[in-house]
């Protein structure tokens, strides 16, 4: 069995919109209860997440961003720029700590104390780029995860695997010009779909052409599908980058019965993709695998997933 530590902090609930709102802490409190109740926390090493220094997420955010930010915070704004993005006055303070989370994963891992991490945060983070919160995400946790693997344990090639059902557009935009970080998403894609990039021909730019890689999948489209991108895109991808570690945005929206968008993945496909991920990590690089939350917004096929994933990462 690996050594897979568990990133969570109880602050991650403070977080909440003043109304009705997907992206809820019901959400990451269903995760962690179901995790507890089916003894698969007693199975991981708990990692308590810190906040970080300013400058671990200077490598990915502007500082005018991040004062603003904590402005709107501070004065009680309750919406972001793009209105879907809600805060509360506990919202830059927890972004920051859900940034650490994914640090915290990644340090761990990095380290050699666990093989594995899987970090319960929020808020989530792959729509957030440079200077913009979009989507529910203020900070772009696995992004500056990636940052700080580079800057701080000498990590050379990061491999980050998105399946949020929603294309990871802040992800793919931070590191579109850098081959050093490999970005792949699969992800539905309809005109009409948040956030509507993604297309295949975004494959990276300048020095950093063929290193985005992009999988958009058509409503309907189920484990099957995504079992054949897995084979003929990623796998073909990850043996000619050679990652030294990979980084997975977790969204889980993409099961059948989540209400925000129309593909159809069971249980079985995450544990399929876990798997590929896990063969492919334990292949090139050690089995390290920082896997950190984003979407996943039905509680129920919510908590079913991330308990097959989980049991995926800790392995027979
Ligand atoms: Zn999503």
């Amino acid at each position: 069995m690996n050594r897979v530590g568990f990133v969570y902090h109880p602050d991650y609930l403070l977080h909440a919109a003043p109304f009705e709102h997907p992206e809820s802490p019901a959400r990451l409190l269903a995760i962690v209860e179901h995790l507890a109740s089916n003894g698969l926390a007693d199975r991981m090493v708990s990692l308590s997440p810190g906040y970080p220094d300013e400058s671990d997420i200077l490598r990915v955010h502007d500082p005018d961003y991040l004062r603003k930010l904590e402005a709107a915070c501070r004065r009680g704004d309750t919406t972001l720029d793009a209105e879907d993005t809600y805060l509360c006055r506990n919202s830059y303070t927890i972004a920051l700590l859900s940034a650490g989370g994914a640090i915290a994963g990644a340090e761990a891992v990095a380290t050699g104390s666990v093989r594995r991490a899987f970090c319960a945060v929020r808020p989530p983070g792959h729509h957030a780029d440079r200077t913009t919160g979009m989507g529910f995400c203020l900070l772009n946790n696995v992004a500056i995860a990636a940052r700080y693997l580079q800057a701080r344990h000498g990590i050379s090639r990061v491999f980050i695997v998105d399946w949020d059902v929603h294309h990871g557009n802040g992800t793919q935009a931070i590191f579109l010009e850098d081959p050093s970080v490999f970005f792949f998403s699969i992800h539905e894609h309809p005109s009409f779909l948040y956030p509507g990039t993604g297309r295949r021909w975004e494959t990276g730019k300048g020095p950093g052409e063929g290193t985005t890689l992009n999988a958009p999948m058509s409503p309907g489209a189920g484990d099957e599908e995504y079992r054949m991108a897995f084979e003929q895109m990623l796998r073909p991808a990850v043996e000619r980058f050679r990652p030294e570690i990979f980084l997975v945005s977790a969204g889980f929206d993409a099961h059948g019965d989540d209400p925000l968008a129309d593909i159809h993945i069971t249980a079985e496909g995450y544990r399929f993709m876990t798997r590929f991920v896990s063969e492919m990590a334990d292949r090139y690089c050690g089995g390290r695998i920082v896997s950190v939350l984003e979407g996943g917004y039905e509680i129920s096929s919510l908590v079913s997933s991330v308990e097959t994933h989980v049991r995926e990462l800790l392995g027979p």
